[in-house]
């Protein structure tokens, strides 16, 4: 099954033993699989079965796709890039470039002959660049609506707020400014949104694209000298989003023109959502006037996931993949360890179950970690002794000095020990290492520690709960 092609030998050096396919090959399988679903066989078939995977290069996070006529590979850049750019971040978030090359070996070895694409009924125009939504035509991707967000502490602000815009009643706020980390949900409420508000509304005009997609436009209106019709058109949304427009910061007219747009859709009452990776304060370069004008509105963070948030969204996701058999601690493991943002931990799932399918082999604890070793390495988050000793302190509400200090008294020897336990459980430091930041303790010391909390996590059930919640806290 691995076929010379240039897939990063990291990658494959990690998993490929294991099983005879590399995760480049198995994320290739699993995203045609799920593609096929989300954009239809008939469109599937005609235009991105024939494509072939050609190679990844871990360093740039360059993919390289080939279709068998360079009019194919020109067709698919234009209207499937972004697609197939976000499946496969799901899969393998180091992917950061995706090009789709004409080749003519792509085109022997694919099952669809070049002959066949003119038998293919010609695919309804692709709108222009930008998503617009109008009537029965709907741009936004199926699966990012309101019932698949699932909702926790981190983003039930900006949730409840998305609702509110979906709905379409009073708003007793414009705009609403989405903002957090990337892979969080802000494209997913965006999208919720849209998809909403025209199930309301039908022949509403929602229009959404990203900011870089509003530059490009903008920009091309100008050098056609054709800016009316542009300003028109976004006049013209009864709502409009803009994703990610910390890439329009710093950049003059771009800036000026979105903002001064912005302005006057917010006075003649039409909805405007904007995301960004951090908040208006932190965007570069915008003016101050501007500034102002956007905290009229609601600002919401997005925040991380907290375990119980993760924990909930791998359940969800599992509800819709019933041929998947991840046991309880395996879920657990992903919830606890992928905690860098949703993205990954989506796609870790995805990897998992995909791959599982591939190799037939049952998805366990050791398969999981193998699979996803460079996933996992990515989400270690280095706990350092001091922050254990800290929340420890805090936790049984002692001073940090009895770390280090000679007392003997139960109150202060026993979370004494549990620190030493996480020391061992959470940072790759000796014992003799732990021994010594703990008022230069011997390292037998931490043995009968270690082996002490052992023993009464399995007979304390109080005990094994502060355990428990430290690790949790401990790990993010
Ligand atoms: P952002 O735009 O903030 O970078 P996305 O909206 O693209 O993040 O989300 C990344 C992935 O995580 C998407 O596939 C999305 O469906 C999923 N996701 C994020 N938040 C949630 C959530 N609360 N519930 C379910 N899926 C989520
Ligand atoms: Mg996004």
């Amino acid at each position: 099954m691995t076929k010379a092609i240039g897939i990063d030998s990291n990658l494959l050096a990690t998993n490929v033993c294991e099983t005879g396919v590399s995760p480049v090959e198995a994320a290739w399988v699993a995203i045609r699989t799920g593609l096929r679903k989300t954009i239809g066989a008939r469109t599937f078939d005609g235009w991105l079965k024939p494509l072939t995977l050609m190679g990844f290069e871990s360093e740039s996070g360059e993919l390289r796709l080939a279709a068998p006529s360079s009019f194919m590979a020109n067709w698919v850049e234009t209207h499937f890039h972004e697609h197939l750019l976000q499946a496969w971040r799901a899969m393998l978030p180091g992917v950061r470039r995706l090009t789709v090359e004409g080749s003519a070996e792509a085109a022997r070895s694919s099952e669809a002959p070049v002959a066949q694409i003119a038998e293919i009924t010609p695919l309804p125009a692709a709108p222009a660049a930008p998503l617009v939504a109008a009537g029965d035509s709907t741009p936004f991707e199926p699966r990012y609506n309101f019932d698949t967000f699932v909702v926790g502490k981190a983003n039930e602000v900006a949730y409840n707020a998305a609702r509110t815009m979906a709905e379409g009643g009073t708003l007793g706020f414009n705009p609403l400014f989405l903002h957090g980390g990337t892979g969080l949900g802000k494209t997913h409420l965006m999208h919720a949104i849209g998809q909403d508000y025209l199930a309301h509304h039908p022949k509403a005009r929602v229009v959404y694209m990203s900011a870089e997609k509003f530059m490009f436009e903008f920009v091309s209106a100008m050098r056609a000298k054709d800016t009316f019709s542009f300003k028109q058109w976004l006049r013209s949304a009864d709502v409009l989003m803009i994703d990610d427009v910390q890439f329009i910061s710093g950049k003059e007219s771009t800036q000026e023109e979105f903002f001064h747009t912005m302005n006057e859709l917010i006075s003649a009452g039409r909805r405007l959502v904007i995301s960004a990776d951090r908040s208006p304060q932190d965007l570069d370069g915008i003016e101050s006037r501007i500034l102002s004008r956007l905290s009229w509105g609601l600002v919401a963070d997005v925040n991380p996931a907290d375990f119980e948030l993760r924990l909930n969204i791998i359940v969800k996701k599992l509800e819709n993949m019933p041929q998947a058999n991840v046991p309880h601690e395996v879920v657990m493991f992903l919830a606890r360890r992928i905690s860098a943002n949703i993205r990954e931990l989506e796609g870790a799932l995805n990897r998992v179950v995909a791959y599982a399918m591939l190799s037939g082999k049952p998805i366990d604890m050791e398969f999981t970690q193998t699979t996803l070793a460079d996933v996992l390495r990515a989400n270690q988050r280095r706990v350092t002794i001091d922050e254990i000793q800290r929340r420890v302190c805090d936790h049984y509400r002692i001073r940090h000095a009895e770390m280090s200090s000679a007392r003997r008294a139960r109150e202060v020897a026993r979370p004494r020990q549990i620190a030493m336990y996480l020391a061992k459980q959470l940072t790759p430091r000796s014992l003799p290492e732990i021994g010594r930041r703990f008022g230069g303790r011997d390292h037998t010391t931490v043995i009968h520690a270690v082996r002490q909390i052992e023993k009464l996590r399995a007979t304390d059930a109080e005990l094994d709960a502060d355990v428990r919640l430290l690790l949790r806290q401990l790990e993010g």
